[in-house]
């Protein structure tokens, strides 16, 4: 076992970043884990414009290296592994990773959430050969030729027009007649003229060759079927939180969330749950990061008042 910290953080999101700030500036001992790149899914994000104080926008990457710098500024500790188990071993909590385990006082688990999938035939196929899961990593690859995006909420939105920039068409295509996405974000989809909808409607199958050539769409209302002829697919349907790891241990709702009270704390003493992963969670990056910092001061309280 590694050396016992009095908190580690899984995510290196906006959550778990914000969370390290405070823990760092609280003078607690802490570890953040984090598998792939800082930011987590915001550095998908080629604009974000809510996020207060850049009134002029700020990419997801910029801000998350920003947050990133603030938090490491104080002392953060990062670790760069994949979390793969939890244990609650009296008052510790054990943290299995790849890079071997770690135990602390309190664990804040901000390990966000993942791309959901279709699941229809031909998507694992065209993975990097017409499927994708995020324009801003691949809207390069479709300059001048029609694409098509699935989804309704503002994920959808904000990849289709950034989509826009390079293919010659972005077809939305969406399993309902109105659009999950908030009003200004529809404003912009429908004001942009290479955006067109396909209402009501599903991707029954991902057809190509070698890369992705058409899609079979069926109308959901009257089971009309028909063909679109795109050279990419993007699939933005949401997300489903990154938790199998936590099934048995730390409550979840139905949908795999971390269910915790209004102090981010869960069932468990000492451990607390911040941004996508939690259930009532805004899924926003400043509520993530808002729940980040309200985990951390509690935790601190936890460490303080339980020695
Ligand atoms: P979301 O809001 O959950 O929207 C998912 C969309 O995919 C919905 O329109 C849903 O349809 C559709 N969908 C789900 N499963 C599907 C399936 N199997 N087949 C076809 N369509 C399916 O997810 P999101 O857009 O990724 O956004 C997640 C959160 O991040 C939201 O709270 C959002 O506000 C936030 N976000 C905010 C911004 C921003 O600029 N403020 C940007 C990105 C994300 P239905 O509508 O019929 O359910």
């Amino acid at each position: 076992m590694n050396e016992t910290r009095q908190v580690i953080i899984i995510g290196g999101g906006p959550a778990g970043l914000a969370a390290g700030l405070y823990t760092s500036r609280a003078r607690l001992s802490n570890l953040l884990i984090e598998k792939g790149i800082m930011g987590g899914l915001m550095v998908l994000a080629e604009v974000i414009e809510n996020y207060p104080g850049f009134p002029e926008g700020i990419s997801g990457y910029d801000l998350a290296e920003l947050m990133h710098k603030q938090a490491t500024k104080y002392g953060l500790a990062t670790l760069v592994a994949e979390v793969a188990g939890f244990e609650v071993q009296g008052k510790l909590k054990v943290v299995r990773t790849s890079q071997g385990d770690f135990a602390a006082r309190v664990v804040i688990i901000a390990g966000g959430s993942e791309r959901q999938k279709l699941g229809v035939p031909g998507e694992k196929d065209f993975i990097g050969k017409g499927v994708s899961y995020c324009a801003t990593c691949d809207a390069t690859f479709f300059e001048g030729v029609p694409v098509a995006i699935v989804g309704g909420g503002d994920s959808a939105i904000s990849e289709a027009l950034h989509l826009t920039k390079y293919a010659s068409k972005v077809t939305l295509i969406h399993r309902r007649d109105q659009l999950r996405a908030t009003r200004i974000m529809q404003e912009k989809a429908f004001a942009e003229p290479k955006m067109e909808f396909r209402w009501s409607s599903v991707v029954e199958s991902i057809e190509g060759d070698t890369t992705v050539n058409r899609l079979r769409l069926r109308q959901v209302a009257t089971g009309e079927k028909s063909t679109l002829e795109v050279a990419g697919i993007f699939v933005s349907v949401g997300f489903k939180p990154n938790t199998a790891y936590l099934k048995g241990i730390v409550p979840l709702d139905a949908g795999g969330l971390i269910i915790t009270n209004d102090k981010m704390e869960t069932e468990i003493p000492g451990v607390y749950a911040a941004g996508d992963i939690r259930h009532n969670s805004g899924r926003q990056v400043i509520t993530a990061a808002g729940e980040g910092a309200a985990a951390a001061i509690n935790a601190e309280h936890f460490v303080t008042e339980s020695g």
